[in-house]
């Protein structure tokens, strides 16, 4: 029979790209049954204390975490840190730089569908502050809820608008970014544990820009120097592998030694498919193997 999912290590609030308050997450995790869920926001933890507050008392497990972006042969790679001191000056300084490129795109997007809608280029914190309740981020569904609060633009004239045009979906400048040894030794310098996340959506990336022959040697190297500086998991089970890429990246786990993840990467309403404890997908974390991983060295 099998056995319930009981850890799902990775999820987003309104304060990265998902859809609902840190509290509602929390209460989202609990109903899903978790004794272990934690809130990994993009390079931020502004949501860490509403999070692990409520989590606690509806008796779900919790440590700070987040999931931060680095780049690698022009592939973005998203390592997640777990039980990291949050509160550090330091470290919130750290996620600053990844925080502003998130602006600097959003600000673009804002720019763009205003030129098209013929309006003068947004004030992004005009945008944040008309967007409150959608939360601090500024991201697609926040440049969308713009110009619908602000003009009065029917929801789906913007919708189809930033689609049409590529507005929603701007690059970001990657040149600000660290590199993925950079991260997970930040990570591990403010007391985390890193773990890689969705591998083999970096894999797809890299075999994109390298070819399948050099992005193999290349993923191995990159383990390895991830390994050697502090990396101790992995995602293996997650919506964004195939079936090849799961067996790959568990395969990589059973070699270097690395504990195996499934989080669900659950954004609220915005990914409906996401649900809390993958329940489609095999246990691999049970809540005494999570504490063991904070414990390791
Ligand atoms: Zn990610
Ligand atoms: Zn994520």
């Amino acid at each position: 029979m099998r056995k319930k999912v009981e850890v799902d290590t990775h999820m987003h609030s309104h304060y990265s790209d998902g859809s609902d308050s840190p509290a509602d997450v929390a209460r989202a995790a609990a109903a899903a049954g978790l004794k272990v869920a934690c809130l990994t926001d993009h390079d931020s933890c502004a949501g860490t204390d509403e999070y692990i507050q409520t989590a606690t008392e509806l008796g779900v497990f919790s440590v700070p975490a987040v999931e931060c972006s680095a780049i690698a042969f022009d592939a973005e790679v998203h390592i997640l840190g777990y039980n990291v001191n949050h509160r550090s000056p330091e470290f919130i300084d750290g996620l600053k730089s990844i925080t502003a490129m998130r602006d600097l795109r959003a600000q673009r997007m804002l720019n763009k569908v205003a030129k098209i809608l013929g309006y003068p280029n947004p004030d992004i914190e005009e945008a944040r502050a008309l967007t409150e309740s959608c939360g601090p981020y500024v991201g697609t569904w926040q440049v969308r809820q713009f110009f619908v609060i602000k003009y009065g633009v029917p929801m789906e004239t913007v919708a189809s608008l930033t689609k049409r045009t590529g507005a929603g979906f701007e690059p970001y400048d990657n040149s600000v970014l660290r590199s993925p040894v950079e991260l997970v030794r930040f990570i591990r310098a403010h007391g985390g544990k890193a773990v890689f996340a969705h591998i083999g959506e970096f894999w797809r990336r890299l075999v994109k820009v390298l070819g399948e022959v050099d992005a193999r040697v290349e993923l191995i190297s990159l383990i390895e120097s991830l390994v050697g500086v502090g990396l101790t998991g992995l995602e293996d089970k997650c919506y964004k592998h195939n079936e090849l890429e799961e067996a790959m990246a568990h395969q990589l786990a059973v070699k270097y030694g690395l504990y195996c993840f499934g989080g669900s990467d659950n954004h609220g309403k915005f990914t409906p498919e996401k649900k809390m404890g993958l329940p489609d997908k095999n246990p691999i974390m049970t809540k005494a193997r999570f504490i063991q991983f904070l414990s390791d060295d």
